[in-house]
């Protein structure tokens, strides 16, 4: 067996199966062995019946007392029922819905069995344990592996095909960090990480694991930014020639604030600098990053040049291009709008225009990559809510300029500092840290299931008001089969029986594009009183009529992201508010909402997550346009990310074209981690 071996090759892995594990991305040993498991069973310490503690996980071994009953409850839902014995006592093992369990248990036979045993009176049971036959455990005895799993695809079955495959091939897999690096931080060999990070000989062999694959990996994405960023700094860039502000300042129907004036500054400077802009514009929502946008556009016109903007949504695009018409048209800047959905003639009209220099500033979507679309000049590309695209889609808008554009990012996700390195790490940042004036904080609450009621009253009386209200529910991975259902059936119940009377609409990441964009429109225009949706409403739409934002099961989100969400309502002049409704009791998850409603400053609140959650939180969110990541999910702590930084630096200082022999094998690994994205190292 070596890591290229197909797992449809062992035994009990038939066709069906295969195409689940494949499901997974699990297709041959190779593909497990960095398939990482997301927690872990303590299965080491064996309990008598009697002396074992109350509702912790715990192994047992005992005998099957009885031949197991099955009854049927009601439809759906059958429960499995049997007594078993060791020398201190008995206890009762329940199973619902696991009727193969009256055949696997047989009476007079002896089983260990993992679970959590509770003590009810004078009586003890198990419900739903795992368990294996005495004379023939695998993982009694282990730390077990409990790995992501999807339909047909069974934590044992993973854990059973990742045991021999460790043991096999464990030592084949190829040591990629070098060993300068590798030595002066004390990490484990890349055999030692691969046994542990699988069946960990203890926890301490585990956390040595952990933080060798983390660092690994943060380390290859450090070098692979580092290198970007490096690399920029030869490249000749158009120089604008400097102007004054006045013109530009009287288009503007207000005063830019401090923070606004500061990166309209900056972004000046790089445009005539001679090299070309990479610059982050990174301001909360609401800070006003449109105008600084149209600041640079404006620059770009008044240099002769064409600027494009592209943004992650169709309304977001179309928001962008009323707003900047009205803006840029007093100053003869021609601004246009490019989308997908638009019909081919109109889009063909633009694509002349562009093409013809006739169109100053074009906003789009994605279309705006697509073949086809050639620009007279393009001499900048603005990119709105940039974790939305990748490093790699950002480098092929800009390939439509004959010389390298300046780059500007506008992003609305405040990212602590360490993490914005990472993110964008061959980027320049400037932070619009102030809002402009006037605004009222939204108000938040954290409420527990008991005022779900008087949520509810409250939901109509803003209605009443003439307002609208977002409902949000999580739906962690868009798309994970429950959690859809949840969601469906929630705005459902909303719909006819909670809000009979008023106008629900549902909005969520399954649904076909044109789909989504109707209710959110429909949402914006006014058509809708309550819009039940997913995180799929994050991102930037701007409707100032929306007084108020209920998150449900608000456990489930970080403080990110709720930040983010947030900030979909304050738009407008009028108080807005904010409600978290939890059933959580646990003390933690409290103390942390808590905070949430005490917070606005999304930068704190960032901060504050990283702190709680570590980096694997902001990675686990798959928004941030990085190559997927597999071991920064495990990572707790941001140390490594700052050790792992400082160890890339450190490298590239020495060695910047990594061409030493040694480090060949990192620009390698380097180029294989950012292949998704498209050849942006040549
Ligand atoms: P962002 O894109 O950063 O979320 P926008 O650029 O959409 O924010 O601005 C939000 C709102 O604030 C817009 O209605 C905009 O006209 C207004 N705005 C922006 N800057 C200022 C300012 N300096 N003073 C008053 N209002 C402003
Ligand atoms: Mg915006």
């Amino acid at each position: 067996m070596d890591r290229k071996t197909r797992l449809d090759t062992f035994p009990g892995i038939g066709p069906a199966r295969a195409r689940a594990l494949k499901k997974l991305g699990l297709e041959t040993v190779g593909d497990l062995l960095s398939y990482y498991p997301r927690a872990y069973e303590d299965r080491t310490k064996m309990y008598a019946i009697s002396n074992a503690p109350a509702d912790l996980p715990v192994c047992v071994s005992a005998m099957v007392a009885e031949v197991p009953s099955v009854s049927r409850i009601r439809k759906g839902l059958n429960v499995t029922k049997c007594r078993v014995v060791d020398h201190t006592g008995s206890a009762q093992v329940t199973f619902f819905n696991q009727d193969y369990v009256r055949h696997a248990l047989q009476p007079g036979e002896s089983y260990i069995f993992y679970g959590k045993l509770e003590v009810v009176g004078h009586r003890r049971q198990f419900t739903n344990p795992v368990f294996e036959q005495e004379d023939r455990t695998r993982f009694t005895g282990r730390i077990m592996p409990v790995y992501p799993l999807t339909a047909g695809v069974s934590n044992n079955l993973l854990a059973g095909l990742a045991l021999p495959g460790v043991e096999a091939c464990a030592a084949l897999v190829p040591e990629e960090l070098p060993d300068c690096v590798r030595l002066s931080h004390g990490l484990c060999t890349a055999e030692y990480a691969c046994q542990n990070v699988h069946f960990p000989a203890d926890t301490e062999a585990l956390a040595i694991a952990k933080r060798r694959l983390v660092f690994e990996e943060l380390f290859f994405l450090s070098c692979g930014m580092s290198f970007l960023r490096r690399r920029r700094t030869g490249v000749e860039g158009r120089r604008f020639p400097p102007r004054e502000s006045r013109e530009f300042l009287a288009l503007l129907p207000f005063a830019p604030t401090g923070a606004q004036r500061r990166a309209m500054e900056e972004i000046s400077a790089d445009l005539s600098s001679g090299r070309p802009m990479n610059r982050l514009v990174q301001g909360d929502v609401g800070s006003g990053k449109t105008a600084v946008a149209a600041w640079a556009a404006f620059l770009a016109h008044a240099a002769g040049t064409q600027s494009a903007m592209m943004a992650p949504t169709e309304i977001l695009a179309r928001q962008h291009f009323e707003t900047l018409t009205k803006l840029l048209a007093p100053a003869r800047i021609v601004v246009g709008l490019l989308t997908g959905s638009m019909k081919a003639s109109e889009k063909k009209s633009v694509r002349t225009a562009l093409a013809k220099g006739d169109i100053h500033l074009v906003v789009g979507t994605h279309a705006l990559l697509s073949e086809g679309v050639e620009y007279a000049d393009l001499g900048l590309v603005i990119t709105d809510e940039q974790h939305r695209f990748g490093v790699g889609q950002r480098s092929a808008l800009s390939s439509k300029a004959r010389t390298a554009p300046h780059v500007l990012v506008m992003s609305a996700t405040p990212i602590p500092r360490t993490l914005a390195l990472l993110i964008y790490g061959d980027l320049d940042v400037t932070v619009i840290d102030e809002l402009p004036p006037g605004r009222t904080p939204v108000e938040t609450y954290l409420v527990g299931e008991d005022k779900r009621q008087r949520m509810y009253n409250f939901v109509r009386k803003n209605v009443a008001q003439g307002h609208q209200v977002y409902v949000i529910c999580p739906a962690v991975e868009e798309g994970e089969g429950s959690d859809l259902k949840a969601v469906t059936a929630y705005a459902k119940e909303l719909s006819e029986q909670v809000f009979p009377d008023l106008r629900v609409g549902l909005v969520h990441g399954k649904l076909k594009s044109g789909d989504k964009e109707a209710v959110m429109t429909a949402f914006a225009g006014g058509g809708l009183d309550v819009l039940v949706a997913t995180t799929v409403v994050e991102v930037g739409v701007d409707v100032p009529n929306a007084s108020l934002m209920v998150i449900e099961n608000a456990e489930r989100f970080g403080l990110s992201q709720l930040h983010q969400l947030r900030g979909r309502v304050g738009r407008g002049q009028w108080q807005s508010y904010c409600v978290l409704v939890t059933g959580s009791r646990s003390q933690e998850t409290l103390e942390r909402l808590r905070y949430f409603t005490k917070t606005t400053d999304g930068f704190k609140i960032a901060e504050k997550d990283l702190e709680l959650r570590g980096p694997g939180d902001f990675f686990g969110q798959r928004q941030h346009g990085l190559p997927t990541l597999q071991a920064a999910d495990l990572a707790g702590d941001t140390r490594v990310l700052k050790e792992a930084q400082e160890a890339a630096e450190e490298l590239l200082g020495a060695d910047p074209d990594l061409s030493a022999p040694e480090h060949r094998s990192v620009m390698a690994k380097v180029k294989r981690l950012f292949a998704e994205d498209g050849d942006i190292f040549n």
